[in-house]
């Protein structure tokens, strides 16, 4: 059976989530979040050989949020290595993104890195020994080196909007600075995450910088080996099982692939061998996933025949 047109396939998933009513809500807790066109869909390819698929809106940045978390997760490993493990599990959480209750069960070591609790104590890893601003400044530098792309910034509005709203947050963190998991001035580590979350990418430039997870840690392109291949296939594992919170399960038995989601409605998707992937709507579902990013990285595996679990 011929490999589908990729190009083809993607034009039309973007046509048909375009043409789609349900859009699920926009993140309404982050006000500035909440003004972004909830009729945005983009969605960017880019295969094996450099091949570029895109549909939609590929080329608007939005606020990556979360998808964030799969950087700083790479960058605390490339620090401290598995040292990493002592601060934060590996576990899915089966509870919300923002979820505070399992902290108290656990002295205050997080579920895993892509929970809000622990990608705080991540960043936490990544500022030690530094000032906020080198921290935020070598995170800001790995995406752009990653994507090639020295356009990459921050939105600071994004940035403020959540500082000042971000109670939850602050909760998160001062709890486990009661326990040490934490290190730094609660509003140093406070101030980095909201920063790195505030990252504003296209899907061509997040799909960019997710390569190296494709291609076992190393960009096909520019033959840079960004991690080993062992790395890369551990945070590939990690984005399977908690890279959706507790829509994780929902998202391996429909999608099949390795995916990062944020509140903005961005996706990464990496198809091992394959391809990365990047998807944006940002109406979100109750776990506050991309809904139409969920259901067109449905479609694109199915016709493509890309599950990890089999066609
Ligand atoms: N900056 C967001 C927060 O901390 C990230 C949440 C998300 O993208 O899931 O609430």
């Amino acid at each position: 059976k011929p490999e589908p047109d990729l190009a083809l396939v993607v034009r039309e998933i973007a046509e048909e989530m375009q043409a789609r009513s349900d859009r699920g809500d926009v993140a309404g807790y982050i006000p500035e979040l909440a003004r972004v066109d909830p009729n945005a869909f983009g969605m960017v390819v880019i295969a094996a050989d450099g091949q570029i698929a895109a549909g939609g809106d590929s080329e608007q940045p939005f606020s990556i949020q979360s998808v964030s978390k799969v950087f700083t997760l790479t960058l605390a490993l490339g620090k401290v290595g598995d040292r990493l493990w002592r601060r934060v599990g590996r576990e899915p959480s089966g509870t919300a993104f923002n979820s505070i209750v399992q902290l108290e069960r656990e002295n205050g070591v997080p579920r895993n890195p892509f929970i809000n609790a622990g990608a705080l104590a991540v960043t936490d890893v990544i500022l030690s020994g530094h000032q906020p601003r080198e921290a935020l400044g070598e995170i800001l530098r790995f995406m752009r080196f990653l994507a090639d792309d020295v356009s990459i910034v921050i939105d600071e509005g994004v940035a403020g909007s959540e500082q000042r709203t971000g109670f939850r947050n602050a909760a998160l963190a001062n709890y486990m600075r009661s326990f040490g998991v934490i290190e730094n001035p609660v509003d140093f580590t406070l101030g980095v995450y909201f920063h790195h979350c505030a990252i504003a990418m296209s899907c061509r430039q997040l799909a960019m910088a997710g390569r190296f997870l494709a291609h076992g840690g190393r960009n096909p392109e520019t033959g840079h080996n960004v991690v080993t291949p062992e790395r890369a296939r551990r945070i590939n594992a990690l984005m399977l099982t908690c890279g959706h919170y507790d829509g994780s399960g929902e998202f391996a038995y429909r999608v099949g692939l390795p995916g990062k989601s944020g509140v903005g409605g961005g996706i990464l998707a990496v198809a091992p061998g394959k391809a990365s992937i990047a998807v944006w709507s940002p109406g979100l579902d109750a776990s506050g996933n991309s809904h139409l990013g969920r259901i067109a990285l449905e479609a694109l595996t199915r016709r493509m025949g890309w599950s990890i679990f089999g066609a």
